[in-house]
C-alpha cells in the first residue's frame, strides 16, 4: 500500500518548508519528510542565526503567507556600509539610490522564520508533514520514486525533491559529486544589544582574520537597540573566542566596531559555524532534484545562501507546476533540466562572487589593504556600479520566476 503525492520533499528546513508552500500554492500535493522533531527547531538554542532576506525572496515569502511575520518581526536594511577595518574610506549602499527605492533586504531571526513556516505548513491543506521520521529506503525506478519509512509506511511520487541540506544523503546516494572546499574560517554568531540606534544600517568591516558584520534587528520590547553579529575568525581561534565570557566578547566586538554603536551587551550565547563552499556537479538524477544547501552552499559574507535556496524554490515551483498543467511526468529528465538551466548560472555567479570577495579581503599585508580601501572608495564614487551591486544583492537580476515578483504563475 503506497500513499501517493505529486512530489515528496525530503528535509523540512527553511528551504523544504518554503518549497512545500510554493508547490501547494500551485495546486500540487506534497509530503515533507523531516527526520527531526519540528518542535525542536523552534527552541531558541536550535538556530541562533538571523538571515538577511533579499527583497525578491521577501516578496515570495509574503505571498506564501508570511507577510505578518515580516511586518511584525522584520527589520528593514536601509543601507549597507562596507569598510576595510576601521578605515574612514568606505563604500555606502543606500536604498534611496536603488531602483525601485525599496529596502535592500529584511533581517529576520531564523527562529521566527521557522515558527511562521511551520505554522503555515501545518495549516495548509495539501501538505502532509511526516516528522520525526527515519527513511529506511528510497527507490527511484523507471515510472515512480518511493520512500519507505522505518515505520514501514511507503510513500510514492513521480519525483523526490532533496532539501536535506549541506551534507545531503540523497545527493551522496545518487552519486552526484560536488566542487567543494573549506575556508580556514568559522563564523561566530550572536545577538547584540547596543547603546546607540543602528538607523537600519548594516556594517561589514573587513579585518585580516575575516569579515565582521553587524546586521540591524528590531528593538527589544524594553526599547534596547539590537543587531545580529556574524564575526568570522580563523578556525583555530573560534573555540577560544567562544570560551570567553559574554562581557569579554562584547568588549572585543566594541573594539572591532570602533564604538560606533556605543556600549554592547551580548544577548545570546555565541554559536559557531565552520565555513565552506560546495556546488553539486548536477542538480538532478533519475527522479531526484536537489534544492537549497543540498545543491550549493557558500560563505555567509554577503548573506546570500538562503536567498539562493529560496530562488531555487521559486523557479522549481514554476517548472513543476507548468509541467503538471500540460500533463508531463514530473520525474522526467526534461523537467529537471529546465530547473537546472534556470538556476545554475545564478547560483554559480553568486558562489563565485562571494568566494572572490572572501579571497580578496583575506589577502594579508599592508599593500592589499591600501588597494582594497582605495577600491572601496573608488566604487563609492560610481553610482551606476553601486546600483548594479544593489540590484544583485536584492536578487532582482535575471529572469525572475513569478513568485519572486510576488505573483503566482
Ligand atoms: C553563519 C551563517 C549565517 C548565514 N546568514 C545568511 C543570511 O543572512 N542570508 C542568507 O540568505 N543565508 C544565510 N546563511 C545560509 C543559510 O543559513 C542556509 O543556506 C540555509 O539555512 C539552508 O537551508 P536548507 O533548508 O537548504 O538546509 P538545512 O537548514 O540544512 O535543512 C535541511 C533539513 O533536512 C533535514 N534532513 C537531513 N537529512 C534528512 C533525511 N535523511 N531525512 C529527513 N530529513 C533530513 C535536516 O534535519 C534539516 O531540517 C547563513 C549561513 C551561516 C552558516
Amino acid at each position: 500500500m503506497q500513499d501517493r503525492f505529486d512530489a515528496i520533499i525530503v528535509g523540512g528546513g527553511l528551504v523544504g518548508q518554503a518549497l512545500a508552500l510554493a508547490l501547494v500554492a500551485h495546486g500540487l500535493d506534497v509530503a515533507v519528510i523531516e527526520r527531526s522533531d519540528p518542535e525542536a527547531h523552534l527552541a531558541p538554542e536550535f538556530d541562533g542565526r538571523a538571515s538577511a532576506i533579499a527583497s525578491s525572496t521577501a516578496r515570495m515569502l509574503r505571498k506564501l503567507g508570511l507577510a505578518e511575520t515580516f511586518d511584525r518581526e522584520g527589520c528593514t536594511i536601509r543601507a549597507i556600509r562596507v569598510t576595510e577595518g576601521l578605515s574612514p574610506r568606505h563604500l555606502h549602499f543606500d536604498s534611496a539610490e536603488a531602483e525601485p527605492a525599496e529596502p535592500l533586504g529584511t533581517m529576520l531571526e531564523n527562529r521566527m522564520l521557522r515558527v511562521a513556516l511551520l505554522a503555515r505548513v501545518r495549516e495548509t491543506v495539501g501538505i502532509e508533514l511526516v516528522a520525526p521520521a527515519d527513511i529506511a529506503a528510497i527507490g527511484r525506478g523507471a515510472d515512480r520514486a518511493t520512500v519507505t519509512l522505518a515505520s514501514g509506511r511507503m510513500l510514492a511520487a513521480p519525483v523526490i525533491l532533496g532539501c536535506d541540506g549541506r551534507h545531503s544523503g540523497l545527493r551522496r546516494d545518487a552519486g552526484i559529486r560536488t566542487a567543494n572546499w573549506r575556508y580556514d574560517a568559522t563564523a561566530i554568531v550572536s545577538m547584540l544589544a547596543h547603546e546607540k540606534p543602528h538607523e537600519h544600517v548594516a556594517s561589514e568591516l573587513f579585518f585580516p582574520d575575516g569579515p565582521f558584520a553587524q546586521l540591524p534587528m528590531n528593538d527589544l520590547p524594553d526599547g534596547r537597540h539590537r543587531s545580529a553579529l556574524v564575526w568570522t575568525v580563523r578556525s583555530s581561534e573560534a573555540e577560544g573566542i567562544k570560551a570567553l565570557s559574554a562581557r569579554a566578547i562584547a568588549r572585543e566586538a566594541e573594539k572591532r566596531m570602533g564604538g560606533f554603536l556605543g556600549r554592547l551587551e551580548l544577548l545570546a550565547p555565541a554559536s559557531s559555524f565552520p565555513l565552506g563552499l560546495h556546488h553539486a556537479e548536477r542538480y538532478w538524477a533519475n527522479r531526484l532534484i536537489l534544492v537549497g544547501d543540498a545543491a550549493h552552499a557558500i560563505h555567509p559574507i554577503a548573506g546570500q545562501g538562503l536567498n539562493m535556496g529560496l530562488r531555487d524554490v521559486a523557479a522549481l515551483a514554476e517548472v513543476l507546476s507548468s509541467s503538471a498543467r500540460i500533463g508531463m511526468d514530473l520525474g522526467h529528465p526534461d523537467v529537471a533540466r529546465r530547473y537546472e538551466r534556470w538556476r545554475r548560472g545564478d547560483n554559480w555567479a553568486t558562489a563565485f562572487a562571494t568566494d572572490g570577495l572572501v579571497r580578496l579581503f583575506g589577502l594579508p599585508g599592508r599593500l592589499p589593504q591600501e588597494v582594497r580601501s582605495f577600491g572601496l572608495a573608488a566604487v563609492n564614487r560610481m553610482p551606476r556600479l553601486r546600483q548594479a551591486f544593489m540590484r544583485v544583492a536584492r536578487g532582482e537580476g535575471g529572469d525572475l520566476p513569478p513568485l519572486l515578483r510576488g505573483e503566482l504563475g
